[in-house]
């Protein structure tokens, strides 16, 4: 049997010694200490292997308020143990901070000469991350699938060059291994949410995770592999809505903007809006991107390629470079009249 996991509540004036010594007796115990700092004061996750935690363990010690049985299907991505946002930070880029965040790219990363010539107007428009993929999850198997390890050999060229942080997905374990070596941000396809191996392949990285969400995900399903990588340890998740299959058949995903309040809500992480897959169209992205914003979003994922008409993958909803960076200057300014309340 899987015990709740159990979640302690520190005194405001709890000391930094008192919090080690708590998180030391969890694991003398054989259980998972998940640190969690609030405004005024700090609460510890407990989750444990097989069997009931027991909560009373832990009440004596000093510095405890209370210790108390989680019995919610969610644990570590909720509010309600962790009332402050999640500020996810990529060396000096945050994602759910303050700054609205853009990453923007290729859907793939396609030559050496085409990685760069976008990059150098992501780099220029401000953006601090740069997206584009390695491996491809592609529908049909004869669809270009990527250019594997060389790709991500580009991509750290790519940061070293301009100083973007990399976001690129991993489609199994050995890519994240891979991600983990050349990039910045591993990325979680929303064919892939649901592949609980990979899931807690992440949540074993040091590196953030953007998970998007699943094709036909509920936020209960989202929310729980979330979960699923935040069980392993890992914290910096960002939150991805991308678009629901739905019996539309104007765009190639219905973008569900109800989402972002509704994640709001009940959980702490970042969540940001891709309006290119949840469009499929180049002339729907800018409005969705504007409306992403509008809507209390952290930050957009958004495709731009030098020759959309070229691409390998998703050319229809690639943004041109000057309708980018139109783009970037339309939603900054939209997020620079929105109040802070509406965005955290
Ligand atoms: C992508 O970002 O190019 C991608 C494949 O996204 P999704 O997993 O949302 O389809
Ligand atoms: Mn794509």
């Amino acid at each position: 049997m899987w015990g709740e996991p159990v979640l302690i509540l520190m005194q405001a004036n709890a000391t930094d010694s008192q919090i080690e010594a708590v998180v030391r007796a969890i694991e003398d115990l054989g259980y998972r200490a998940h640190v969690m700092p609030g405004a005024t004061r700090v609460a510890i996750g407990v989750t444990g292997n097989e069997g009931a935690i027991d909560a009373a363990r832990f009440e004596n010690m000093p510095g405890i308020a209370e210790a108390v049985r989680v019995s919610k299907p969610y644990k570590l991505v909720t509010l309600d143990f962790h009332s402050e946002k999640t500020v996810v930070r990529v060396g000096d880029a945050t994602i759910g901070g303050d700054d609205l965040a853009i990453i923007a790219g290729p859907c793939a990363i396609e030559s050496r000469a085409q990685a760069f010539a976008i990059a150098e107007t992501v780099r220029r428009s401000g953006a601090r991350f740069f997206r584009g993929g390695a491996f491809k999850p592609r529908t049909s198997p004869y669809a270009f699938q990527g250019l594997g390890e060389e790709g991500l050999r580009i991509l750290a060229e790519i940061r070293e060059t301009y100083g973007l942080k990399i976001v690129t997905e991993a489609v199994d374990e050995a890519g994240v291994d891979l991600v983990e070596r050349y990039g910045d941000v591993i990325q979680i396809g929303a064919r892939s949410m649901q592949n609980f191996t990979l899931l807690r392949r992440a949540g074993k990285s040091r590196l953030p995770v953007l998970l998007k969400r699943g094709l036909s995900a509920t936020l209960d399903e989202w929310l729980l592999a979330a979960e699923y990588i935040m069980s392993e340890g890992n914290s910096q998740v960002v939150l991805c809505e991308r678009g629901i299959r739905t019996f539309s058949q104007h765009t190639r995903n219905t973008l569900d903007l109800a989402v972002i309040p509704a994640v709001r809500r009940v959980s702490h992480l970042p969540v940001i809006v891709d309006p290119s897959h949840g469009t499929g169209k180049n002339y729907m992205v800018t409005a969705l991107a504007r409306a992403g914003v509008a809507v209390g979003a952290d930050g957009l994922i958004v495709e731009v390629h030098d020759a959309p008409a070229q691409a390998l993958s998703d050319g229809a909803q690639a943004l041109r470079l000057e309708q980018y960076e139109q783009l970037v200057s339309e939603v900054r300014a939209i997020h620079e009249v929105m109040a802070p309340a509406a965005v955290s």
